[in-house]
């Protein structure tokens, strides 16, 4: 039976795309992200599908290999308006050296703003709250137009990650993970043959970049990760809660 029949059955549409999701799984099991990224743009979800980028420190690699596939793929950029200025120029850095044609900067909304944080400085008092009305919102609100989106989430960065599938199901869409397998050295070399442009606070001690009030230097031998919301139990900014907040996780993004 089709999976658009079983929709039409009443069956729970998420059983419908666990299914969907674990065929695909089992078919690229051994396939490389480039192949994966391929199959997805192109074929799986043609014309349905968005990548979501910080253009944070290690963003470059994935962005690159969807420049290779189709650089007119839409990429989905989250500006908190409390970003580093650096971010910004590294996106618009990227974007040029990548040719890619279909950058969409999305933002929180001025109501949303007003009414919860007027003074912009929610972030003091509750960061979850912030990160909700500045990320999490938007984000929905954007992905609302895709079926699929792709994330650069890997299974090195956290134990909450070590089991990241290819594909997955996320409120409703599939979510693409084409480097899940990837280790910190692999993004490393391809950065380099590639001759992909760096963040430049990398190099100023920042190797997990996120909101100005909310990262911070990582010293050596540190959790790379540890500069994000440090002093805080939070690890994550809440749009890779999923599927119905099972897994809770940072934003490879
Ligand atoms: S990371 Fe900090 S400033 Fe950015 S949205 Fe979250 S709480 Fe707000």
């Amino acid at each position: 039976m089709a999976l658009h029949e079983t929709f039409s059955l009443g069956v729970d549409p998420e059983l419908g795309l666990q299914a969907e999701v674990a065929a695909l799984n089992a078919q690229f099991e051994d396939a490389t992200a480039q192949e994966i990224l391929r199959a997805a743009i192109r074929h799986q979800f043609a014309g349905d599908i968005a990548m979501v980028s910080s253009f944070g420190a290690d963003s470059a690699v994935l962005l690159h290999m969807v420049s290779q596939i189709d650089p007119s793929t839409p990429v989905l950029f989250g500006d908190t308006v409390k970003l580093f200025p650096a971010t910004l120029l590294y996106r618009d850095d990227l974007i040029e050296k990548l040719g890619l044609s279909d950058v969409r900067t999305f933002k929180p909304s001025k109501e949303d703003l007003a009414d919860r944080d007027p003074a912009g400085m929610l972030w003091m008092s509750d960061t979850d709250a912030c990160c909700h009305i500045r990320k999490v919102v938007p984000l929905e609100r954007i992905l609302s137009g895709f079926d699929a989106w792709i994330s650069g989430r890997k299974r090195f960065q956290s134990a909450s990650r070590a089991n990241l599938e290819y594909f997955e199901v996320d409120e409703g869409r599939v979510k693409v993970n084409p480097l899940a397998d990837w280790s910190a050295a692999e993004i490393l070399d391809y950065a380099k043959t590639h001759d992909l442009p760096t963040h430049p606070l990398v190099a100023q001690g920042y190797p997990s970049i996120g909101c100005m009030p909310c990262t911070d230097k990582v010293a050596p031998g540190e959790d790379p990760r540890s500069g994000r919301w440090r002093g805080q139990d939070k690890t994550e900014c809440g749009i890779h809660w999923p599927t119905h907040g099972k897994e809770v996780d940072g934003s490879g993004i």
